[in-house]
């Protein structure tokens, strides 16, 4: 008997396998490794002030540290590197935004995350000049990828890693947990990003999604960038000498797939950010799990304690994922109870 069975291993998932097998606990997962999950296309950044008005992200203050010492904590146990602290470069496009900016800089409240003393870098001979520029200081990139794969490989080394997606009709709930196949469980909770919308137990919590799409560019011989910079888009440094860009949002869109129309909005805001040409080595897309309400979702299912769900980090797994997780751990061993701002049971009918 297992005490926890997971569905979905992308950054949810890892996460908290991670925390529950920390805690001691037998943890089963079964993941069918979606090429179009959104850990896998994402570019893992941590950025603590967003937006047109330079806000500081919900409840970053205590996110961050944690989220730092658990992608640590991590590193060790992975033996690979996975938290890189960033300082992101940010265009300002016009007066209004460098007055905000000038604004956010003499409150005390943003001092750990913006100053108005920005250098370009290189990007200063290859950039399409805008109004102005910022540094958000005190983010980070963490390789989302490179930790699913890494910690998918210690899962399966013990024998705990499922590779198939689950045929919910086949699923028995029992006094004491559930049964699939030859797996029984004490608990079961869902992780399955933005495929939660097929799952006929969660399906109607309003998990919407937002697309978006990615290229994976290189630039010439003797153009080489080490910062990230939100310009248009955000161009983000690679381990390999390869660049991560994007993305735009698109929450009306019909299928996962990459679009002509994505590509298209690629290039063309590329080309109005950086003046030197690049070569697409790759063009891709995935859909973010994100919900109405921009919180995540988090509970048991109120007909069905035997069933969770673990999911709506959005836009921001990388920063939200280890401190929920690590909430979300707590509060299935009764540790806890559920903050209502990322409860389930915000929504009617989910009580
Ligand atoms: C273009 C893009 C850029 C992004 N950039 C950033 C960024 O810079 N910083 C940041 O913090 N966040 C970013 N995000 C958001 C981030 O990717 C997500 O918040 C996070 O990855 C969500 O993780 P997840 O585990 O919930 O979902 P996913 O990563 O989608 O994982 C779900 C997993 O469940 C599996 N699965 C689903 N259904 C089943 C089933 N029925 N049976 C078996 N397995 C199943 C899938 O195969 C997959 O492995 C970005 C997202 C996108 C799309």
């Amino acid at each position: 008997m297992w005490d926890y069975l997971l569905i979905g291993q992308g950054l949810a998932g890892a996460l908290l396998a991670y925390l529950l097998r920390t805690d001691g606990h037998k943890v089963a997962v079964l993941d069918d490794a979606q090429p179009r999950g959104a850990t896998r296309v994402a570019a893992g950044l941590i950025n603590p002030v967003t937006g047109r008005h330079f806000v500081k992200s919900w409840r970053i203050d205590e996110l961050l540290p944690f989220a730092r010492s658990t992608y640590r904590a991590l590193e060790s146990e992975l033996g690979v590197p996975l938290y890189h602290e960033r300082t992101i470069i940010r265009a300002l496009h016009s007066i209004e935004e460098e007055n905000n900016w000038l604004g956010r800089c003499a409150d005390p409240g943003y001092r750990a995350y913006i100053s108005d003393e920005a250098g370009l870098g290189a990007y200063g001979d290859w950039i399409v000049p805008p109004h102005g520029f910022g540094a958000v200081k005190g983010g980070a990139q963490v390789e989302v990828g490179t930790l699913i794969n890494k910690y998918r490989e210690v899962l399966e080394s013990e024998g705990c890693l499922f590779r198939e997606s689950i045929d919910y009709t086949k699923l028995i709930l029992t006094d004491d947990g559930v049964r699939y196949g030859n797996i029984q469980a004490r608990q079961l909770v869902f992780c399955e990003g933005h495929w939660t919308r097929e799952n006929p137990f969660f399906q109607s919590l309003p998990l919407i999604g937002d697309k978006g799409e990615i290229f994976i560019v290189r630039f010439p011989a003797g153009v080489q960038f080490d910062t990230i910079l939100k310009h248009r888009v955000f161009i983000v440094p690679l381990a390999d000498s390869s660049y991560w860009i994007g993305s735009n949002y698109d929450s009306r869109f019909e299928s996962d797939a990459p679009t002509e129309q994505g590509r298209g909005w690629l290039e063309q805001n590329l080309r109005r950010t950086l003046t030197c040409p690049f070569e697409v080595l790759a063009h891709r897309a995935a859909i973010r799990p994100t919900v109405r309400d921009r919180r995540p979702l988090l509970g048991r299912h109120p007909q069905h304690a035997q069933l969770a769900i673990f999911n709506g980090l959005g836009a921001k797994g990388a920063s939200l994922g280890p401190f929920w997780a690590r909430h979300f751990a707590d509060y299935l061993q009764e540790k806890t109870t559920l903050d209502p701002m990322v409860d389930i049971g915000r929504f009617s009918g989910w009580r």
